[in-house]
């Protein structure tokens, strides 16, 4: 507890915190910064957290770098992505943004109204001469229809990039999430289910890629004095890797506490009015985010109103679709035409989830979303 900070029902109850480990374990991988005085560069930290991060993943090529977004800009580079590459508007704005920032076009297609991923039903009548690649998120860590995702794919000759950004810890078809599609990326952001304060990963497939991805990360050195093409400075440093070398190894019970959570809220919030994200059957889900969807945007404005007159500051994840952004416009990037994801983007509210989160917090959620709900005139449609 912060000095100053009041213990009471009206102390500010935000989307999310940052698991923070306990200070003395932090203070110990401090201490050995100080030593060594090796800041950054791949260090030795940087270089532990990589393998734990393989180890526990159970994949070979994962790369920490300094954020998702630098990862996912990255991951376009490398797989020499060009013209139009096909991707979700309803994820968070890194995902199309990166796609612009490498010069090459969004083109989107409406998400699935139960997984609020991109439904690849949709995908082919999206594809053109100039389609290079598809990149999908895992909305809220639901796993995507890879298996479809991946036969369009090999038919059209695309590469496929998973933003993986909300998904650590979902395994799916009995592995990490993480070893789908040509590339995965993710983000370890402080608002992220696991944090290294900033920081991400790509999770490349062949040693080749991750050679090359390695050489990107670090300005194309090759050595000293020798360069291996184009590069960017995507490296994380040794205080990163240091938190994130603490909170590893109480990642499980992260994902524990977020599970409990989850399980409370669905019992709590008992209105026909609240619809939920469906996730993939089979796939063990992280719980990372609690959305639900409202009958109309008017409830969830009211919604959110009334949390926030109690110091509940719920979030609009994620709002506005992306495809109302100045720079995607594009014939075929309309609002008219993805339907879903607009109509989604302006009725879901993403409800509070941290690691200590207390279930007296989650029942004065659940009743104000609920009485909300009751006094709104329009409840019958969800
Ligand atoms: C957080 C996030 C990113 C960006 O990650 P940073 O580490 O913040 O750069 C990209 N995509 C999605 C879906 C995200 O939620």
């Amino acid at each position: 507890m912060e000095p100053g900070r009041k213990e009471g029902p009206k102390r500010m109850i935000p989307v999310t915190k940052p698991f923070m480990p306990p200070r003395g374990e932090f203070e110990k991988q401090i201490d050995g910064i100080w030593d060594r005085r090796m800041l950054t560069n791949n260090g030795p930290l940087v270089q532990q957290l990589e393998q734990q991060l393989r180890r526990r993943l159970g994949l070979n090529h994962l790369l920490y770098v300094s954020n998702g977004t630098i990862a996912l800009q990255i991951a376009i580079r490398v797989l020499d992505l060009h013209g139009e590459i096909i991707t979700t508007p309803f994820s968070y704005v890194a995902t199309t943004s990166s796609i612009v920032w490498q010069g090459c076009r969004p083109v989107f297609v409406d998400i699935d109204p139960d997984s609020l991923n991109i439904d690849p039903a949709r995908i082919e009548a999206a594809i053109t001469p100039q389609t290079s690649a598809i990149l999908a998120t895992h909305c809220f860590g639901n796993p995507c229809d890879t298996d479809a995702i991946a036969a369009i794919a090999a038919r059209h000759n695309l590469r496929v990039i998973y933003d993986a950004a909300h998904a650590f810890g979902t395994r799916w078809q009995g592995r990490s999430i993480f070893g789908h599609g040509d590339l995965s990326i993710t983000s370890f952001h402080a608002t992220k289910l696991f944090q290294t304060v900033e920081g991400g990963a790509i999770i490349a497939r062949t040693p080749d890629q991750e050679q090359r991805i390695r050489y990107m990360r670090n300005f194309g050195h090759k050595g000293y004095e020798e360069f291996d093409g184009l590069g960017i400075n995507g490296k994380n440093s040794e205080l990163h890797a240091a938190m994130g070398l603490c909170n590893i190894k109480y990642v499980d019970e992260v994902l524990a506490s977020r599970k409990r959570q989850a399980a409370l809220y669905d019992e709590r919030l008992q209105h026909p009015g609240i619809r939920r994200q469906q996730i993939r059957p089979g796939a063990e889900y992280n719980h990372a985010y609690y959305p639900v969807i409202l009958p109309d945007e008017p409830a969830c404005l009211a919604v959110k109103a009334a949390l926030e007159a109690e110091e509940i500051w719920p979030r609009r994840y994620f709002y506005p679709a992306l495809c109302t952004l100045d720079y995607t416009a594009a014939p075929g990037n309309a609002p008219a035409d993805l339907p879903t994801a607009v109509d989604i983007a302006s009725r879901i509210l993403c409800l509070p989830v941290y690691h200590d989160l207390e279930p007296e917090v989650q029942h004065k959620v659940a009743e104000i979303v609920t009485k909300t709900l009751e006094n709104s005139p329009n409840q019958a449609r969800a």
